[in-house]
């Protein structure tokens, strides 16, 4: 107990796991805790003294699914072995921390998915921030500088980071945001390690010192090998279109907002990839689409290539189907856990290259050259692997039956030997047998005497010279001869030997294939990039896109029958009604009107999702594409209050409308739907409308903004760049029916009834409800813009309570005796 205590003083924010034996044992806090968690039994230690120690303990051998349950719930878990044969110990075994578990590091998961985990650190100076980030099991380390806090939060948070690495003093409000709102598992910075040769003249000093401190959390938690960790690499967020948290959440990118899976979302739509680190890097160009015209273009060309090359372009699928996943194997050859299968699948997929390479050669395009040069198929490791190790190897590194015949001499005769010991044995039980002439003699084998001549009582004069006793039993003696005790050991050492030549054999072609982990990292990237590429082909085919043309500095959007892609996947293209989004060279803002449940959101949203398809290099759903490039989206799009971080709808809303409107330039999208719906009408209109003011006059961002407030659509007469579109409907005989189509101008009536209608409520309070709005429609006229604007509930309360009002306005409060004032009370309450 000593010993545990001392430990575990060094890691008192993590669960201690303490191998015990078969057991890894947990004590104290941890064992009340774990047992809660884990559903184990907590006993304790020491049960008969005044305070028993509370202990609960999983078996070593299931120890990696608790693990996983404990760093899925955000906690750390320090593992300490015993590091020496308990046999051979003298006093209490040695035991140590081999490795903390935490959730950015955690890569041996039972159940890993093919997503990144990026552990990530941040740190401040009085410049602003860095950030970096590492996935430790594919080996990608990359480092930038972000102005504020709101950016850092903006890309952990796209990161999907679930710990952060905190190299300074963290301010209370900033830990709240990231534990709370973030919902990361915040982690000090740790020491000990000069990372010297992170220093570089292309990294600013805080990038250095917050690389450094990443690589220092990681090399104090995992305390092994990290060779396939990759050179940091450098990166800025304007490279990509810019999108916050709140703006990727809306537009479903990555996972369907509403159910939190991948249904759904525009990355479920564009996944045709064939590979685990294609898929990864899909998820990437998604999540960081392009604004570089140049590095567009060179997307598309490579995917045309691939459309114009059905044939190939199957082909080329079908040897993706072969490739595994080798950034993460490269990353197990570099921990040290890579088994035989681990490298089996390596050679798989080098074997696979030369035919991925025919193939783009086959389609002989100029736009393939880079990619195909890049193919590296490392014939040597190939071969290393191939003759190594047998293709019917298991995963166990211990049982043998690894290692290929004609690999090495020495294990080669062990299993002639081991193969051929039993007939050599029965050549020369006959031998004897006839040399004897003991018609009965045999050689068997226990445990105790090993191999011996079984001589029955009756044929013991007829021994041979050469024979010396071994045993005696009651009917029979035991002999031995020096031939068959050359046999026998060759045969005991052969399966001893040849078990660990083995091991041995295995690991000297791990280390070599080691070697090879820069390589193989990069061939991994190339596979990834044709991958994705391939799936975009195969997504534009099935769904009929067409290719955007994207100007460099163009300033007008024109889509004709374009679709919101994903909307259109789930209902069918019959079902979707497409609609041209255009802005010309004096269109600055769209202010959408229309009946609720028409399709504005829709509208709006396939603008975006254009946007972003169009700038990660993917084709479009539309008849024609013409785009600017935008170095931005901010999106307001009502969604259900922030509840997890306690704000308001509202409170939500004004500040991203705040973030839009601050960091927004004239090459941004501004999408804001229904802003001001979470306050009083005359506070909505009101905001909304000094806000398309002031991005008319300040921001003159490309914006979309949809509003159930009618009265904006008469800015359009003093805002010279904004146009009035509003959603179509259909009346007649009474029925309405909305078109989904888009028309300009503003709509006339707003339909609330209808959807009403829709939903099912009572016909009699439906028929209220007009009569309600008829007297109010002839009670205010159409006014000018905002005075117009009444709430109908208030309204309807009014006039309920008239009668009451006037009572109470009578009531002369300063002179009533105390009597009146309780006959007042009572009448009041009486009216009501
Ligand atoms: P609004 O924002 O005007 O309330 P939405 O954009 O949320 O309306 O659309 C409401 C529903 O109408 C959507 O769920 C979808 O089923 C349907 N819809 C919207 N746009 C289209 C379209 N272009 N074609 C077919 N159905 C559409
Ligand atoms: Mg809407």
């Amino acid at each position: 107990m000593k010993q545990y205590l001392d430990i575990k003083q060094d890691y008192s924010d993590a669960f201690l796991l303490f191998r015990m034996g078969d057991f890894y044992e947990l004590f104290y806090e941890d064992a009340v805790k774990a047992a809660q968690i884990l559903e184990l039994t907590l006993t304790s230690r020491n049960k008969n003294s005044e305070n028993p120690i509370p202990m609960a303990g999983v078996p070593h051998h299931s120890v990696q699914q608790y693990i996983d349950t404990l760093i899925d719930l955000g906690y750390k878990v320090a593992i300490a072995e015993q590091m020496e044969d308990p046999k051979q110990a003298v006093g209490v075994v040695k035991r140590d921390v081999v490795q903390v578990i935490t959730p950015g590091t955690a890569v041996d998961a039972l159940n890993t998915d093919k997503a990144n985990n990026f552990l990530v650190a941040i740190d401040q100076n009085q410049t602003g921030y860095a950030l970096s980030y590492l996935d430790l099991a594919t080996g990608e380390f990359f480092v930038t500088s972000l102005p504020d806090f709101e950016t850092v939060v903006d890309e952990i948070a796209s990161l999907k980071a679930r710990e952060v690495v905190v190299g300074y003093d963290l301010a209370d409000s900033q830990r709240q945001v990231l534990e709370i709102q973030l919902n990361v598992l915040v982690s000090s910075e740790q020491t000990g390690f000069d990372n010297a040769e992170l220093v570089s003249d292309t990294l600013a000093v805080l990038e250095i010192a917050v690389a450094s401190k990443l690589l220092n959390y990681v090399m104090t938690t995992q305390k092994r090998q990290l060779s396939h960790l990759q050179a940091v690499q450098h990166y800025e967020i304007k490279d990509f279109l810019l999108m916050d948290a709140a703006s990727k959440r809306s537009l479903d990118l990555l996972y369907n907002a509403r159910t939190g899976k991948k249904f759904g979302s525009l990355y479920w739509l564009l996944d045709e990839t064939k590979t685990a680190m294609g898929t990864r890097m899909l998820r990437m160009w998604i999540d960081r689409p392009l604004v570089s015209a140049t590095a567009i273009h060179k997307r598309q060309a490579i995917s045309r290539v691939f459309l114009d090359h059905f044939f190939e372009r199957s082909d080329l699928t079908e040897t993706l189907k072969g490739v595994y996943d080798i950034e993460r194997l490269a990353s197990r050859v570099s921990f040290g856990k890579a088994n035989p299968k681990d490298l089996l699948q390596l050679a798989q997929t080098l074997s696979n290259v030369p035919a991925i390479k025919t193939v783009l050669t086959q389609m002989a395009s100029a736009e393939l050259e880079t990619l195909i040069s890049q193919l590296d198929h490392m014939p040597d490791l190939l071969e290393l692997i191939t003759s190594a190790i047998d293709e019917h190897a298991s995963a166990s590194i211990t049982d043998g039956n690894i290692i290929k015949n004609g690999f090495n001499q020495t294990l080669d005769d062990y299993r002639v030997i081991m193969r051929d010991g039993t007939s050599w044995i029965a050549e020369l039980e006959g031998k004897e047998r006839l040399n004897s002439g003991i018609n009965n003699l045999k050689i068997d084998y226990n445990k105790k005497d090993g191999y011996f001549f079984h001589v029955t009582n009756a044929n013991l004069t007829q021994v041979p010279s050469h024979f010396y006793r071994k045993a005696t039993l009651k009917n029979s003696e035991r002999y031995g001869t020096e031939e068959l005790a050359r046999l026998e050991s060759q045969m005991l050492d052969a399966r001893e030997n040849s078990a660990s030549l083995e091991y041995d054999l295995f690991l000297k072609v791990r280390d070599q294939t080691a070697a090879f982990i820069l390589r193989i990292q990069k061939l991994a990237k190339v596979i990834a990039e044709i991958d994705v590429l391939q799936s975009l082909a195969v997504v534009a085919e099935n769904n009929h896109y067409i290719q955007p043309i994207i100007a460099k500095n163009g300033q007008t959007i024109n889509i004709l029958n374009g679709r919101h892609a994903v909307v259109e996947k789930v209902m069918g293209a019959q079902e979707y009604v497409p609609n041209s989004i255009v802005f010309d060279q004096d269109t600055m803002i769209q202010l959408i009107t229309g009946p609720n449940m028409s399709g504005k959101s829709t509208y709006m949203r396939e603008l975006a999702l254009t946007v972003v398809m169009a700038q990660m290099g993917s084709y479009i759903p539309a008849d024609q594409v013409d785009l600017p490039i935008f170095d931005a989206i901010f999106t307001r799009i009502g969604a259900a209050d922030d509840l997890i971080s306690g704000q308001s709808t509202f409170m939500v809303e004004m500040m991203e409308a705040n973030h839009a409107i601050r960091r927004a330039t004239q090459n941004s999208l501004i999408l804001f739907d229904e802003l001001g719906r979470g306050t009083a009408t005359y506070d909505g209109i009101a905001l909304a409308q000094s806000i398309v003011e002031y991005i008319h006059e300040r921001v003159g961002a490309k914006t979309l903004f949809a509003t159930h407030y009618h009265e904006l659509t008469a800015l359009e007469t003093s805002l010279a760049n904004l146009r009035n579109v509003h959603v179509a409907t259909l009346e007649k005989d009474g029925e309405v029916t909305f078109l989904h189509k888009i028309e300009s101008g503003p709509a006339d009536k707003s339909y609330g009834i209808h959807v009403a209608k829709i939903a099912g409520l009572p016909a009699d309070l439906l028929d209220r409800a007009k009569t309600i709005l008829s007297e109010l429609e002839t009670d205010m006229p159409n006014q000018p813009l905002v005075q117009q604007a009444i709430e109908p509930e208030q309204l309807a309360l009014f006039q309920e309570t008239d009668e009451l009002a006037a009572v109470i306005k009578q009531i002369d409060v300063m002179n009533l005796t105390p009597m009146e004032a309780m006959n007042q009370l009572y009448e009041l309450k009486k009216m009501v």
